[in-house]
């Protein structure tokens, strides 16, 4: 089907486009030529600050020294989120990078921490998971241990806008040409439909065989000249508002996120070396502007730097994230609010799928049906796991929390949730970047009690269980005593 691909032209140079074209420069083969069309009149998003951990294989495929990336991005280490006033006012959780305990017998760690529990343990589930340690302590080191009982997983806080430029300067140097101009208009094939160039306000076309959509909200391929059909998911996530401020540097730089939920919506704040990013999300369903504004504001922790800036959005995906000869990755290809870090997440896992599924010869129906099939469950999974936090809560302070509780949830997320309640089962899907551990953590951390754990946890009988748990709770506490203040470690490791 349609021709072999030697011109690769990606459309918008924000942390998408950039990404794209420094992994696809690295391993496309030189017949290929990529071509990148920005324009700096236009500008980019310019949010984004937080990640997740695959983040790392990202940029150790391209290569990417992690001192000088860090030292480049104003990045720090996160470790993970605390999720604040998400249940009821006034308490916290962490969902933390990491997983509690450490492989005990035939089932999950919890379990054998359930039993403990109702035989009088008291310490929580985080109280046996490094990153929650590490991070109520405010310290971090690389541990190099092939020890699972020790494994941290980490990810970054980030300057996003510099990331894109750091991406930008290898990828030029790799050979990615980058063209300054505005697309005005999208030609396609009259046959096929296909898109075949680019028309830019200067006049220039730029043809090709395919295009990859990096234009933002606006979806100018996928959206707008393919006419591909939104699925709204406002009914399930209603914030469809943000404003965001950055902040001077706080004194001590946390090495987690913080989610901090108010009346009608969540403000985040992320520590950056140089300042702090922080935001509000909201609904204008339920809230003003104003209100929005002024509980932003209020809430800072330290003095704001510049005007707040209003973003809108619509939660929800293209409904084929790859159409014809064009693969939309970033905000073209849909969006979900900001809670759980997962936007610069899949701009990398739709590069790496595309990598995967690259059509050499030509753009197969079957490949693009897999790309699509692969790309809706990635987003369902994480719009469920989203959708959890706000749907489990206890607030009664507002007509918002009350109608989140209401919800009229995904089947599979109403299935999850009571496998967890009844049973203290968790299910896996397969493209859900969220595992066991962290479904875990969000059930718990907002309230959900399993009613039983697994029977096979009575084969240890109470003295033995107890033992186990002291033994966990110890070797946790080992690297701990390896690790610096945050502030001090990312002195010393980005000198
Ligand atoms: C409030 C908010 C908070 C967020 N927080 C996080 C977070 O903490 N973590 C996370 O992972 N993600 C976060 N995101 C998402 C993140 O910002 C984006 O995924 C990321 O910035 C990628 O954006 P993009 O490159 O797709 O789009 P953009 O940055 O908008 O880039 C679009 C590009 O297309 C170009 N363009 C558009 N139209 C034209 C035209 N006509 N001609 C030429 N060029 C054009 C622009 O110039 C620009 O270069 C957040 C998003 C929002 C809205």
């Amino acid at each position: 089907m349609h021709k072999p691909v030697r011109k690769l032209v990606i459309a918008g140079g924000g942390t998408a486009g950039w990404m794209t074209a420094a992994l696809l420069r690295k391993v496309l083969p030189r017949n290929v030529d990529i071509r990148l069309v920005e324009s700096e009149e236009i500008g980019i998003v310019g949010v984004g600050e937080a990640t997740i951990p695959p983040i790392q294989l990202f940029n150790q495929y391209l290569g990417l020294d992690e001192k000088a990336f860090l030292k480049a991005t104003h990045g720090t280490i996160k470790l993970g989120i605390q999720f604040e006033n998400w249940r009821v006012p006034g308490e916290s959780y962490i969902h933390t990078f990491g997983a509690p305990g450490a492989t005990v017998g035939f089932c999950s760690f919890h379990h054998y921490w359930l039993k403990a529990k109702s035989q009088g343990l008291k310490q929580s589930l985080w109280d046996f998971d490094l990153n929650f340690l590490a991070s109520q302590k405010g310290i971090f080191n690389k541990i190099n241990t092939q020890n699972p009982v020790y494994d941290m997983p980490y990810a970054y806080h980030f300057d996003s806008a510099l990331y894109g430029q750091y991406l930008r300067k290898l990828a030029e140097e790799w050979g990615v040409t980058r063209t300054e101009g505005k697309i005005e208009s999208v030609e396609l094939e009259p046959e096929s439909g296909f898109v075949e160039s680019l028309r830019l306000a200067s006049g220039e076309c730029i043809q090709g065989d395919l295009f990859v959509d990096c234009s933002g909200f606006r979806g100018l391929l996928i959206k707008q000249a393919l006419k591909t059909n939104y699925e709204d998911w406002s009914h399930l996530l209603p914030a469809d508002s943000a404003f965001a401020v950055p902040s001077e540097r706080f004194a001590t730089t946390l090495p987690y996120t913080r989610s901090i939920a108010h009346r009608a919506g969540w403000q985040w704040r992320i520590p950056l070396t140089h300042r702090n990013g922080n935001g509000i999300v909201f609904s204008s369903q339920y809230c003003s502007d104003d209100e929005a504004l002024n509980t932003l504001l209020s809430h800072l922790d330290s003095k704001a730097i510049g005007d707040p800036r209003k973003i809108t959005f619509q939660t929800g995906r293209t409904d084929k994230q790859w159409h014809k000869n064009v693969v939309a990755i970033g905000l073209s290809s849909g969006f979900l609010e900001p809670l759980e870090s997962t936007s610069i997440h899949l701009i990398q896992s739709g590069i790496v799928r595309l990598m995967k599924m690259f059509p050499n010869d030509g753009v197969k129906p079957a490949m693009v049906d897999l790309y699509n099939a692969e790309s809706k469950q990635e987003f369902e999974t994480i719009r469920d796991f989203i959708v959890l936090h706000y749907y489990v809560n206890e607030r009664d302070d507002s007509e918002f929390w009350r109608d989140m509780r209401a919800l009229d949830i995904p089947e599979r997320l109403a299935l999850k949730i009571d496998a967890f309640a009844q049973a203290g089962a968790l299910m896996n899907d397969q493209n859900d970047i969220f595992r066991d551990a962290s479904w875990l953590q969000v059930m718990m951390g907002q309230g959900i009690q399993p009613q039983d754990y697994h029977p096979s946890v009575n084969a240890l009988d109470e003295q033995a269980l107890s033992d186990v748990m002291q033994k966990i709770l110890a070797a946790k506490q080992q690297p701990l005593t390896k690790m610096l203040p945050h502030d001090e470690f990312l002195q010393q490791f980005t000198g």
